[in-house]
């Protein structure tokens, strides 16, 4: 058997990796500033992160939910106390798509309605109900019938204002938009959603996915903004590698058993990783690492002629150039060894280092990034 091709590969294979440092199999050393789309907040193979994964699984890795698991409450405690939101509750699942999915239905359950209004150039995951609200003409969403969304350019206020009515089940945006290019919503767009969201009974749900976890600076990159969603969204670096996601849920929303459920939601495994990542992230002050380290790249990166425009906040950094990044990132990943990312419009060169990188390491891509762009 083959795998099924739906991925461009790079010829490397890492074998070996520790905080933002990767080696391949010849024993080649490479600068990660991607961490696999935003997925490694604390650092590759964090000794503290090995040590409990590996004790968790010589105790118990898995049991499903029919059980009682002081993790999961653990977990739900502290993830109230680092972000603030000690009086939401938490459904644990594994994917962002599965935690967007949710959060739809959620938002279905609580006003009994299906349309959905979302944001031009979103990107929300690959389950049909989040690729309903995945504003990309190349990837059609089969089975999404029931579905009725409306996409609305970012920062909109008359759109915005035009596509609600009362038949509205849910708005949903990003806190950065990370596929797309880096856009972030500004606190005038978010405070008049959340607005119409209240005026029309709808549910406002933030996907925080790909921004959240402390990579902007704060614990969620909607707390930059002054509004309170009624749902949010968490993947990625959540488990620093392992596939664990997580919904936030206001108060108002009453739970009834059987209303969600998923089979390796919240499992042992699953919490070790998420606990050590919100342990660490408070231990090394991570937050406070993204937002000076952020600051110090994207002030960088400003003062670079040949880019355009910086987008992104904290360690979720888009540098627009004219011209299609490709060429760019394959000379930095073949010639100088260092991993960055791309976005939809191929002009955006992505950065989503750990929290934890250095600015020796940031340095280390400026120099390359230099050499290159003289070419
Ligand atoms: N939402 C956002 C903002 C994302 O960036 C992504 C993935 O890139 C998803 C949802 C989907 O997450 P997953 O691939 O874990 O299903």
């Amino acid at each position: 058997m083959e795998l099924f091709d739906v991925y461009p590969l790079y010829p490397i294979e890492p074998v070996k990796a520790l905080g933002s440092k990767l080696w391949d199999k010849n024993g080649t050393e490479y600068l990660d500033l991607y961490g696999g789309h935003a997925v490694i907040s604390i650092g590759h193979s964090h000794p503290k992160y090995v040590e409990r994964l590996s004790h968790q699984l010589g105790r118990i890795g898995f049991y499903s939910n029919a059980v009682e698991n002081s993790l999961q409450n653990e977990l739900a405690l502290k993830m109230g106390q680092i972000s603030g939101y000690y009086d939401y509750s938490l459904f644990l699942c594994s994917t962002g798509a599965e935690a967007n999915e949710n959060a739809l239905k959620l938002a279905s359950f609580h006003t009994g309605r299906k349309k959905i209004i979302a944001l031009e150039k979103a990107f929300h995951g690959r389950t049909s109900g989040a690729v309903a609200a995945t504003h990309n003409p190349k990837i059609i969403a089969p089975f999404n019938a029931d579905h009725q969304v409306e996409f609305v350019p970012m920062n909109d206020l008359d759109a915005l204002e035009l596509a609600f009515d009362d038949e509205v089940a849910a708005f949903i945006v990003e806190g950065i938009q990370g596929v797309a290019g880096l856009y972030t919503p500004s606190n005038k767009f978010l405070k008049k959603a959340q607005a119409l969201c209240e005026e029309h009974g709808s549910v406002f749900i933030m996907d925080e996915v790909q921004s959240g976890a402390g990579r902007t600076g704060k614990f969620f990159a909607h707390q930059h903004a002054d509004i309170r969603p009624d749902i949010i969204t968490l993947a990625k670096g959540m488990g620093n590698g392992f596939p664990v996601a997580s919904v936030f849920i206001a108060p108002k929303f009453e739970p009834w058993h059987g209303m969600l459920g998923t089979t390796f939601g919240g499992n042992h495994l699953a919490c070790a990783a998420a606990l050590t990542v919100l342990e660490v992230i408070s231990e090394e002050k991570l937050m406070q690492n993204a937002k000076a380290l952020g600051d110090y790249a994207m002030d960088r990166l400003s003062k670079m002629p040949a880019v355009k425009e910086v987008r992104g906040k904290g360690l979720m950094i888009g540098a627009e150039f004219d011209f299609p990044v490709a060429d760019l990132r394959k000379n930095l990943l073949m010639d100088h060894k260092i991993f960055t990312g791309s976005a939809a419009n191929k002009s955006t060169l992505r950065l989503l280092p750990s929290l934890a990188v250095t600015k020796e390491e940031l340095d280390q891509f400026f120099e390359a990034l230099e050499i290159e762009l003289e070419k």
